[in-house]
């Protein structure tokens, strides 16, 4: 094992159980292949893949913690709340998750609607084609079928032309409460993180309300090595992780082997400026 810093952790990906392409297992193996020693799957609004990552880490020999990524709704804007470490089973949490998943097919119909309404038939069944857990469609599979239908040249320019706000197939969506998602996350034994700040377009008043409600909540921290962020927002996110007092993660948030630009565990380390968030989990790590 390497030194706390040094740990190739990669805390944040997606199975097919919500919008990524593979299937847990084969999740599983690629974190492994690339070296991975601490892996955490962390499916949208859905913990149904939790046993099955656990078990598949496990037959590889990689320690593995429990993961999730919750949809919330802050400033009229949707932010992404990462939960690691807590018990997948706890009711408080796995109903908390289906209620934020409910609105999710009608979302989609609507969606769908708006894309009609542009000259794009059929988005609704299309998207359902590429959807690996009926509970949980999401722009990401819209984002597939426009691309085969040759809509778009690749996801990228789906979430660039459609999807997107003031683009056709954009619906508003209320999700959960910034302080719900902690406390389910919190209550379930677990810790809540902030996944990949610098993509919210906020104002520098409202990141910092963010981290300071989320604070408030009891969430402890914040993602700095994200697939999502530039080089610069590493050290941007990693001064905020220290005036904040927040641990830092470190995630690709895989989700396809060509559609990510960022591979399972092939992230830079962690700045030796912030406390790793795995070193307060080390009593959630489940070890192979
Ligand atoms: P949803 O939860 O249905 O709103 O879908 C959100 C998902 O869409 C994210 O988790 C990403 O996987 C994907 N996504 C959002 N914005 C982009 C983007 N600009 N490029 C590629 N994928 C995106
Ligand atoms: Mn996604
Ligand atoms: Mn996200
Ligand atoms: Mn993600």
């Amino acid at each position: 094992m390497s030194a706390p810093h040094l740990m190739n952790a990669d805390l944040h990906c997606h199975s097919n159980v919500s919008d990524g392409t593979l299937t847990p297992e084969a999740v599983a193996q690629r974190a492994h292949g690339n070296g991975v020693e601490l892996w955490a799957l962390t499916d949208h609004d859905e913990v149904g893949g939790q046993h099955r990552a656990r078990a598949a880490a496990h037959a590889l020999g990689m320690d593995y913690l429990t993961g999730t990524e919750i949809s919330v709704t802050f400033a009229d804007k949707t932010v992404h709340i990462v939960g690691l470490g807590f018990d997948p089973d706890d009711p408080d949490l796995v109903q908390g998750l289906a209620a934020t998943r409910g609105g999710r097919e009608r979302r989609a119909r609507d969606m769908a609607d708006d894309l009609a309404r542009v000259g794009i038939p059929g988005a609704f069944e299309g998207a359902l084609k590429y959807v690996g857990n009926p509970d949980l469609i999401s722009r990401t599979h819209f984002a597939r079928y426009m691309v085969e239908i040759g809509v778009c040249g690749d996801p990228h320019e789906v979430f660039r032309r459609y999807l997107t706000e003031g683009k056709p197939g954009f619906v508003p969506h209320r999700w959960a409460r910034l302080g719900d998602a902690v406390k389910w996350i919190t209550g379930a034994g677990g810790v809540a993180v902030v996944a990949h700040p610098a993509r919210y377009d906020f104002s520098p008043n409202e990141e910092y309300a963010l981290f300071t409600e989320f604070k408030g909540h009891g969430g402890v921290g914040v993602e700095v090595v994200t697939g999502s962020h530039t080089a610069a927002e590493y050290q941007r996110y990693a001064d905020v992780a220290r005036e904040f007092d927040l641990l830092a993660s470190r995630g690709s948030d895989f989700h396809d082997p060509t559609e990510s630009h960022t591979d399972l565990g092939t992230l830079p380390d962690l700045p030796g400026t912030v406390t790793p968030v795995w070193e307060a989990l080390a009593h959630r790590i489940l070890r192979a």
